[in-house]
């Protein structure tokens, strides 16, 4: 199961790039049963993830354009 952010929308196959590392992102969380989880550029959505939030924040992109 690919994992998509719920902070950002990456996946494991389009991981978002982390200008704090310089690195492509890791998982801070993740459920690999929902295929969900929290990025390492999203660290401000742990919190709600912790609470048991796994809205994703931002509608995936699915605009061809
Ligand atoms: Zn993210
Ligand atoms: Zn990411």
């Amino acid at each position: 199961m690919i994992a998509i952010c719920i902070g950002c929308g990456c996946d494991d196959l389009h991981a978002c790039w982390d200008d704090a590392v310089e690195a492509p992102c890791t998982w801070l969380a993740v459920d690999r049963a929902e295929g969900l989880g929290v990025c390492s550029v999203c660290h401000g959505h742990l919190e709600r993830w912790n609470a048991g939030d796994r809205q994703i924040a931002l509608p995936i992109n699915t605009n061809p354009a």
